[in-house]
């Protein structure tokens, strides 16, 4: 399969004609070559989206909505592409590209469409005057996001993007393009006005750079890691753009003395191996307290001893391949730091090549993985490593948890598994990230505000957080 940019309404060759190769991680077999751009084609693009915005910043948002609607329901009709797409660029199972990537690429649309049409407009009554508050939309925005939820990461910045009134300049994880194209194919057979959005495939330092560049690009969000969020700050912040930053992670799940384990290990797994552990928000630091450790480690490992990790497309697959063999490599490098840190391996540790269903030689598989005795100050325990590795450790009061789950430089998220609710609800308010969930994991409301603290972001999106990132606000005071 050739994949081309989408640029004015239309799939074009990059500029200077450079084009790279992308593998399914599952199998190593070569499934796409796409265009390696350039600026020059960032620049067609924003020339494009420059033509386009006048008219759509003209329609209201309530038609901007509609568009949303369409856009789902083409998305609806090819869900199962999609989902399937996803899989074989990601190696990730296919029931979970089903109902994670998939059904959350279209029901971000669905969304914001509906939560535009519940907006009431900003009226700030004075005894002598009336405040209305004006939105505009930030005109040109870049959107550059990463590989593990592709099409679900790059349509949460889409669509409240178009919503507002912008025209968007995106560009995927080079890792996994394919369905953003199927995105930019879906946006071509609604007529969407040319220009309205584009999409650039290329490197992070070539494209994504010549995005953060662009005197004419007014907003960055960005998905991605930590080091990489640097250097969009860096270039972006003295061109005075609009930043949206959401990044890495090294979240804690805390179990509570008075959890009940029958019911926690399948929630504290799904947290820990969701996507191989390749989801920020997955809780790859367990903090157990010490009266429940000894009963919460044999039950989990039970548990993650017997997980499948297999064949994506195999609809009992519980993991498929991790995104790269340079990622499993990544993750090795990290077991063996365990190791020499003086960890031990409970569960996993190695690739999964036999005994299992069938994954491929050539694909990036490992066993899902548990290390005991390490300090929570460890490398292994503080640094993310972004796959199906977790630490175990246990503490004794609620002060000393917190004072762990806070130990690392990121703030993303986290969990807390207790009988008492209130309890949990309380602690939560203590640990220093921008979500945590009490009793579940990544259930999301898309109204709530998502984004990390710390090392781990700057700004939220979600609701109306995302509705105020892509506009600017003129508060106009009419005295009477
Ligand atoms: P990454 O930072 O390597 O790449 C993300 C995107 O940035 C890609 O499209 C890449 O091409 C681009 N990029 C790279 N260098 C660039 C540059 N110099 N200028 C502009 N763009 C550049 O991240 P990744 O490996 O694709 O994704 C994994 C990371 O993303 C993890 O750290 C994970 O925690 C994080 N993540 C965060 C969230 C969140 O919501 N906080 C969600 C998903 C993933």
């Amino acid at each position: 399969m050739i994949i081309s940019n989408f640029i004015d309404g239309k799939f074009t060759e990059p500029i200077e004609e450079r084009m790279m190769d992308n593998f399914n991680p599952a199998d190593g077999t070569h499934i796409a070559t796409i265009p390696r751009a350039s600026a020059a084609d960032v620049d067609a693009a924003v020339l494009s989206a420059k033509k386009a915005l006048p008219q759509w910043s003209a329609l209201t948002i309530l038609e901007r909505a509609d568009w949303l609607d369409k856009i789902a329901d083409a998305l609806e009709e090819i869900k199962e592409e999609i989902a399937q797409t996803e899989s074989l660029d990601t190696g990730k199972p296919i029931s979970l590209a089903r109902s994670t990537d998939a059904a959350r690429s279209i029901s971000n649309f669905r969304f914001f469409a509906e939560f535009a049409r519940s907006q009431e407009p900003l009226v700030f009554e004075m005894s002598d005057a009336t405040n209305y508050v004006h939105t505009s939309p930030l005109g040109i925005v870049g959107l550059i996001t990463p590989w593990n939820l592709p099409l679900y990461l790059l349509t949460w910045k889409v669509a409240p993007a178009l919503l507002m009134g912008n025209c968007i300049i995106a560009k995927p994880s080079e890792i996994t393009p394919l369905t953003a194209n199927l995105l930019a194919r879906t946006m071509q057979r609604l007529q969407l006005p040319d220009g309205v959005f584009n999409l650039v495939h290329g490197l992070g330092p070539e494209v994504g750079q010549a995005i953060l560049e662009h005197p004419d690009i007014g907003g960055i969000s960005f998905t991605g890691g930590t080091s990489t969020g640097r250097i969009v700050a860096r270039t972006a912040a003295p061109l005075f753009k609009k930043l949206s930053l959401e990044l890495g992670g090294k979240n804690a799940t805390i179990i509570l003395d008075d959890a009940n384990l029958e019911s926690v290990v399948p929630g504290v797994i799904r947290a820990a191996f969701t996507n191989s552990g390749q989801v920020c928000l997955c809780g790859s630091r367990i903090l157990i307290h010490q009266s429940i450790y000894d009963e919460f480690c044999k039950q989990f490992v039970e548990q993650v001893d017997a997980m499948v990790v297999g064949d994506p497309s195999d609809e009992s697959t519980q993991l498929g391949s991790v995104i790269s063999m340079e990622h499993l490599q990544k993750i090795e490098s990290y077991i063996d730091l365990a190791i020499e840190e003086g960890g031990e391996i409970l569960s996993g540790g190695s690739r999964a090549m036999t005994g299992q269903v069938g994954p491929n030689p050539a694909g990036a598989y490992i066993r899902p993985t548990v290390i005991g005795g390490l300090s929570h100050l460890s490398r292994t325990s503080t640094e993310e490593i972004f796959g199906p590795v977790v630490t175990l450790h246990s503490f004794t009061t609620d002060d000393e948890a917190i004072e762990m789950a806070n130990c690392t430089e990121y703030g993303l998220a986290g969990s807390i598994w207790t009988e008492d609710a209130e309890r949990g609800r309380q602690l939560a308010e203590r640990v220093d990230s921008g979500m945590v969930w009490v009793n579940t994991w990544m259930h999301r409301d898309l109204r709530t505000p998502f984004g990390g603290v710390k090392n781990s972001g700057v700004g939220r999106e979600g609701g109306r957080w995302s509705l105020s990132f892509f506009s600017e606000m003129t508060n106009v005071c009419v005295k009477r």
